[in-house]
């Protein structure tokens, strides 16, 4: 399985490589006609100067011909002949000689008179390939210089030879302009340099026989080739050319770094271009992929810390938009889970504190009874001291009988099967009922309890059984965190279509932070916070000295709602609380229906 930077990798190499090796092919093929169109231009250039050579020997043979039908109707040393050879030389500088030879190449009729004798050899030679025109180079003259000689033949037999100096033909090239370093070369039929464009002088002379030149050129009357000159290790690209019908060959050549440079650099350009898209692509896939790899890399690493345990881990928000979505969605959905952790946590610590303060809830008074009952049974107590014990014992079975009611309570809440029979109960009766049954709990730590009661029937529509318990817990619990001789007072009143029920107390109060939570299951108050004088902290007893396992308020929020009502608090540190319940009152509509389905009006409370 490749990774996300491997894939955009082969992304990116597979989609510039092939377009480089289409672009690459068309390249070459560019290439490719540019070459042959610059070999076929180098062709051109060696027959155009071939061109320039053949001219140049045309107008040279052009007077030999009129001298050559002139000694047909004149003989040998006739005085028009001998005129015309000398007005033919007399403006021709170059021209050495001009003589007329019989078919045995010896001399009829010279200008000037006394020149010099032909090497021999020369005139046979001439005589022997003479068909239109001939030319010969005779070396003879000493190294570094030439004589051309040039032939046409006589129709009586013989013909018209001129010799020209071989310097007419560095001065018939000399005026040619030619690139840096290319050069012109012409080779006579010995294969010899007869002219050469770069120091014309030094290689007068120099037999190529051999070169690669003619082997290109073979018998063709044009080639083009690449050669590297022996003479000034340059290579070129030479075009070579015939001399018309002559067997000189005449060479132009041109460096094939000049020829092919621009081309080549062209080329290597584009390839550049190509290498650099394609570093560009590679450089783009490996940025994009640490843009995306990084931030999923680090996603994992939370992911997986996260799973073995690490609660706090977090995905960094970074990389593209949805990456970085991604990651706040894993941060808020590990919020979430470590959040419920932390309540999951705190419930088990709640339930296990439960468990050993119903423990000690139900120790204390089963350790009182049996203590009274053990001096009971013992006898010789007084009747009042019999009393007040027995008065005790059933006390503490109250307490007994009201925790293992919450128990209950509790349970059937949990399993959703808390019922209610909501009927007419008048609140003004159920606070009084309350009042005295915590008459004597209150009396014990000094308390004053009250009943403030508004005007009016109070007729509610409740569980009365359900509704004392729950009053009566607030009650307990107003005389449970009252320091001694506080003040306690239940109210009723009408507020529109409620009834407002109240228990209030000058006890410690709830600190602000546990409002929220006062109605959880479990929830158990610290101890409230030392007030300014210190005078509270002295009169509070200890929180653990509170007897209590966190039901009561917990409870009777689930009873008062499933009633149609609801329950609040109000409360300062230090200066008390007063807990209030609103419930619906009694209507007449209810009260008709009520007398039909007397005592059916069952609810039952879901679990939470
Ligand atoms: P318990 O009284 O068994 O602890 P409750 O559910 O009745 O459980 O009460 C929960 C908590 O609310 C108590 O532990 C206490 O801290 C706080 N509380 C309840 N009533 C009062 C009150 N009248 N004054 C101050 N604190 C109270």
């Amino acid at each position: 399985m490749l990774s996300i930077r491997g894939r955009l990798l082969m992304l990116a190499v597979g989609a510039v490589v092939p377009l480089s090796l289409v672009a690459l092919a068309a390249l070459w093929e560019v290439w490719g006609t540019r070459h042959q169109q610059l070999n076929e231009a180098m062709e051109q250039q060696a027959e155009l100067a071939a061109g320039v050579l053949e001219h140049w020997l045309d107008t040279q043979q052009q007077p030999l011909l009129t001298v050559a039908a002139l000694a047909g109707g004149h003989a040998p040393g006739d005085a028009f002949l001998l005129n015309h050879l000398r007005f033919v030389m007399a403006p021709r500088p170059h021209w050495i000689d001009i003589r007329i030879v019989n078919a045995s190449g010896v001399s009829m009729m010279l200008d000037p008179v006394h020149a010099e004798a032909f090497p021999p050899g020369l005139a046979e030679k001439l005589l022997g390939e003479i068909h239109g025109v001939a030319v010969e180079t005779d070396w003879t003259r000493g190294e570094g210089q030439y004589v051309l000689a040039m032939a046409v033949p006589v129709a009586a037999g013989g013909a018209v030879i001129a010799r020209v100096d071989g310097k007419a033909l560095q001065e018939l090239f000399r005026p040619l302009q030619l690139p840096d370093r290319a050069l012109i070369t012409l080779l006579d039929s010995q294969r010899r340099i007869i002219y050469r464009s770069q120091s014309p002088e030094a290689f007068l002379g120099t037999g190529v026989n051999g070169s690669a030149l003619l082997d290109a050129l073979g018998g063709g009357r044009t080639a083009v080739t690449v050669v590297k000159s022996p003479l000034d290790d340059v290579e070129r690209v030479y075009g070579v050319a015939r001399v018309g019908a002559t067997d000189y060959i005449m060479t132009v050549g041109v460096p094939s770094a000049t020829l092919y440079g621009p081309a080549r650099r062209q080329l290597s350009r584009l390839v550049g271009f190509g290498l650099l898209a394609l570093l560009c692509a590679v450089t783009a896939a490996l940025h994009i992929s640490r843009g995306i790899a990084r931030p999923l890399d680090r996603l994992s690493l939370a992911a997986r810390a996260f799973g073995e345990g690490n609660l706090a881990a977090r995905a960094p928000i970074e990389g593209p938009p949805r990456l970085a979505h991604l990651g706040a969605t894993f941060n808020a959905m590990a919020e979430h889970i470590e959040e419920r952790e932390k309540r999951l946590n705190e419930l088990d610590r709640l339930k296990s504190e439960f468990v050993s303060n119903a423990s000690h809830e139900l120790r204390t008074p089963l350790t009182t009874i049996k203590a009274l009952t053990r001096l009971l049974l013992r006898g010789g107590l007084d009747e009042a001291k019999q009393r007040e014990y027995l008065e005790t014992i059933a006390v503490e079975c109250d307490r007994q009988i009201d925790l293992v009611l919450n128990l209950l309570d509790l349970s059937r809440i949990e399993a959703g099967a808390f019922e209610l029979t909501l009927g007419r109960v008048d609140a003004a009766e159920v606070l009084l009922s309350c009042l005295k049954s915590q008459s004597r709990a209150a009396e014990f730590r000094n308390h004053q309890l009250a009943i403030m009661q508004g005007s009016g029937p109070l007729s509610i529509r409740a569980d009365q059984k359900a509704l004392r318990r729950v009053i009566g817990n607030l009650v307990e619990n107003a005389i449970k965190y009252t320091p001694d001789g506080g003040h306690i007072t239940l109210a009723a009143r009408r507020a529109g279509n409620e009834v407002e029920i109240s228990v209030t107390d000058n006890g410690r109060g709830i600190p602000p932070e546990d409002i929220p939570i006062l109605f959880d299951k479990f929830h158990r108050g610290r101890p409230a916070p030392v007030a300014a004088d210190g005078a509270l902290a002295a009169a509070l007893p200890e929180l653990e000295e509170v007897p209590g396992v966190g039901l009561g308020l917990y409870l009777a929020r689930n009873v008062i709602e499933q009633m149609g009502g609801r329950i609040s608090v109000e409360s300062e540190v230090g200066r008390g609380s007063t807990f209030t319940l609103r419930l619906p009152v009694w209507g007449k509509e209810e009260g008709q229906q009520s007398l039909r389905e007397e005592g059916r009006d069952v609810k039952t409370i879901a679990g939470s």
